[in-house]
């Protein structure tokens, strides 16, 4: 314990990274810190994510070690939020003007080079072509524009990692400097490569500052998100109703909503009655009924009535705050199927080098040119930058775990929506999963006249209030509607999970719950009583015994209705090839009832199953070789959900168990894990379409530049739309319908 409690968390924004080999740089670095437990470094968030000791390290040494290998680091949380968005809005403008700049630099050399090539031959053409127009126009894009390539190359060097600046700034000023030997020293040739070098950097340029921009668009999701949240609500405070900004708000106080406004933060209706629109937060596009005593969600929006509630969660603590900070994480995440593309971009780098090389020395004793041999691998150098192996997994996390958010199915990171992809068998509890949860009392039945039948249910009543389980709710709301005292004092109160309560009320000990727990007390239960409620069991109804230390004094039945949208989801996971499981606490009888009215095989029903017990039932599942996922509520089943190889919790993102969960779904509604698991496959089957092409591309492209297939211009021009076509790529799993 004492562990966990000095070890950290701590997310940094990194700033100065250009690919996988930084990344992969920084999260090394991170990781030889003495204190660090886990360090992981995201390119597309640009984030990094620091489990660390707090009595060895502390964040301040955790920044100066990044700045010390060139990157730049500052603490990603609410006071920095601002400065960092700033940053990186800078730092795009700022790459905006040097492509201008550097376009408008090279143009009139492109112009040149194609007017000569149409055999155009003008007083103009030929001041382009002049060796010294071309160097005063190459330059400042070559030291100036080109600065951040050399800057970067530099600490990349230094650091013994090279990564993608090495090679733009090797391959422009080998060009460069090609051009100035031809142009001014050389007897024999007078070929200037300027415009090469210049317009690789502008092509370079131009692919880094519209990957700034499609990067910006992955995180939509949370954008979007955050524009739920309100700025302002109306208090009613001392009789008076005040407009206050939303960061004023304190629990407890008594807010407003009128028609068309927006809930500002999550609390209970004290008055009146309306429908909401939650769809933002749940998916869901039916709008939902609230009265007194229902809970409401800040970014929710009302529609028709007038309602006061009272505000329970403000700040970070509502629900949409949670799922903000969800969704971020999850877009931060790394998937296991990165680390072959960080280690294929960590080796790339080295190799390519050495690639150029050969090219140069093959190429040059061969042809006896060394001109040619050294533009051949100029070209080799561009085209093998690895940059779009670097975003290739990430940025479709992002798109695919945002996209998930905007449906209602919160998906934990990238590795939980690997492992979602992979799923042959869903396990799903009955109650609260596939019913609804809202159990009713349907039969009450006092076996032994003690008086009043109503004393007995006062005092089952009485015990079940003191239980969290949604049977008890029922029947504590049965004897509510009956007008019955609910609150007889108990003592000696004790859940017995998945199997019932027992308490003691005026000197006397009573016990309620399964024929299991009634029998281990050593009380008979009679063949009528047995017959009886094997009766309400084959009607899908869950009996109960209510017994004193003698006899069972009462038998209470409960019906929990199916949800209506569980058959349906079902046959679609059915569909997909997907074996699906029952498992219930409740006895055989109700279990296959249910069973049949979903569309499930009796075989594939496990009843009277004690929680501890349903973890078991998983591990069983996944030892025959099945990759099962659990759906839960959470409460009972989360040994279940934590064994399963993705835990599925069902939850309104208030649920504790959402963050213990790979996977949340905001509404009950079962037809989402359909959709998850469309999701899920879509994005990973774009992570490898695009993993498949940013290596085919560079390892394609390299024997074409190697033997001059290639021209360094082209080389340059494939090299940074290879990154933008695998965002672009990631991109579209937007307009994907799941
Ligand atoms: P499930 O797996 O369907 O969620 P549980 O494991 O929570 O069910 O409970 C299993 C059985 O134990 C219930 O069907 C009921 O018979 C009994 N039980 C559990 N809690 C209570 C309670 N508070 N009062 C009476 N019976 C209970
Ligand atoms: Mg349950």
């Amino acid at each position: 314990m004492s562990e966990s409690r000095q070890s950290k968390l701590e997310t940094l924004a990194i700033s100065g990274m250009t690919c996988a080999n930084c990344s992969g740089r920084v999260e090394k670095e991170l990781n030889n810190q003495p204190g660090v437990k886990l360090a992981t470094v995201n390119l597309a968030t640009e984030r990094a994510t620091i489990e660390y000791e707090a009595d060895q390290t502390s964040v301040e040494k955790l920044i100066d070690s990044i700045e010390a290998i060139g990157y730049g680091a500052l603490r990603y949380d609410e006071e920095h939020k601002r400065q960092i968005e700033e940053e990186r809005e800078q730092e795009v403008s700022k790459m905006k003007r040097d492509l201008i700049i550097s376009a408008s630099l090279s143009a009139p050399m492109v112009i040149g080079m194609i007017l000569m090539m149409l055999g155009l031959d003008n007083p103009v053409v030929t001041f382009i072509h002049n060796p010294i127009v071309q160097l005063i126009l190459a330059t400042p894009v070559q030291f100036w524009i080109g600065a951040r390539f050399y800057k970067g190359a530099y600490h990349a060097l230094k650091t013994k990692a090279p990564n993608m600046d090495v090679l733009v700034a090797l391959g422009t000023s080998a060009a460069y400097l090609l051009s100035i030997y031809n142009g001014f020293i050389s007897k024999t040739t007078h070929d200037l490569y300027f415009e090469s070098s210049a317009v690789i950097i502008t092509l370079i340029l131009l692919g880094k500052f519209l990957e700034q921009r499609a990067k910006a668009k992955t995180s939509g999701a949370i954008k979007q998100l955050m524009t739920l949240q309100a700025k302002e609500a109306t208090v009613i405070r001392g009789g008076k109703s005040i407009v206050l900004p939303i960061d004023d708000v304190v629990v407890g106080d008594r807010i407003q909503v009128k028609p068309g406004e927006q809930v500002p933060v999550d609390g209970v209706v004290l008055e009146g009655h309306t429908t909401l629109d939650e769809s933002m937060l749940t998916g869901e596009s039916l709008p939902v009924e609230k009265q007194a005593g229902d809970s409401v969600y800040g970014g929710t929006i009302n529609t028709t009535g007038n309602v006061i509630f009272e505000a329970k969660q403000i700040g970070s603590e509502t629900a949409l705050s949670r799922i903000i900070r969800m969704v971020e994480e999850a877009q931060g995440s790394k998937a296991p199927i990165q680390a072959v593309a960080d280690k294929i971009a960590s080796v790339f780098v080295p190799i390519v080098l050495v690639l150029a090389l050969l090219t140069l020395i093959v190429t040059g004793l061969v042809t006896k040119n060394w001109e040619t041999a050294l533009i051949h691998s100029v070209s080799v150098l561009v085209i093998a930058c690895p940059c779009a192996l670097g975003l290739a997994t990430p940025t479709a996390i992002m798109v695919g775990t945002g996209l998930g958010a905007k449906n209602g199915i919160l998906i934990k990171g990238g590795e939980a929506l690997e492992r979602a992809a992979r799923i042959d068998a869903i396990v799903i509890d009955k109650t609260g999963t596939l019913t609804k949860g809202k159990p009713v009392v349907t039969e009450f039945e006092v076996e032994y006249d003690l008086g009043d039948p109503y004393v007995v249910l006062e005092k089952l009543a009485s015990l079940e209030k003191l239980s969290e389980h949604p049977l008890a709710q029922a029947i504590v709301s049965y004897a509510e509607e009956k007008e019955v005292n609910t609150d007889v004092p108990v003592a000696d109160f004790e859940a017995i999970v998945g199997s019932g309560v027992k308490g003691t009320i005026e000197g006397k000990g009573y016990n309620v719950g399964t024929r299991r727990l009634i029998e281990q007390q050593g009380i008979v239960i009679t063949l009528g009583q047995l017959e009886r409620v094997s009766l309400l069991e084959s009607q899908g109804k869950t009996a109960m015994y209510l017994a004193d230390s003698e006899r069972v004094i009462a038998i209470v039945a409960v019906a929990d209705e199916v949800k209506e949208s569980s058959k349906e989801a079902i046959q679609q996971l059915h569909d997909k090839g997907i074996e699906v499981f029952m498992l219930t606490g409740d006895n055989q009888r109700t279990a296959e009832f249910i069973g049949e009215q979903v569309g499930l095989d009796s075989r594939h029903v496990f009843a009277e199953v004690l929680p501890e017990d349903k973890a078991n039932y998983v591990q069983t599942l996944r030892d025959r070789g099945k990759f099962v996922a659990m759906v839960g509520d959470g409460i009972n089943d989360a040994p279940a959900l934590a064994v399963a190889d993705v835990g599925i919790a069902m939850g309104t993102g208030t649920d504790i168990a959402m963050e213990t969960a790979d996977v949340t779904l905001m509404t009950g509604d079962l037809l989402h894990l359909s959709k998850m698991t469309t999701l899920s496959k879509l994005t990973m089957s774009k992570i490898k379409q695009n993993l498949f092409w940013a290596f085919i591309y560079n390892t394609i492209g390299i024997p074409f530049a190697a033997f001059g297939l290639l021209n360094p211009i082209v080389a340059g021009g494939a090299m940074a739309f290879s990154s933008v076509s695998v965002l672009l790529n990631s991109l579209s799993l937007n307009r994907k319908k799941i």
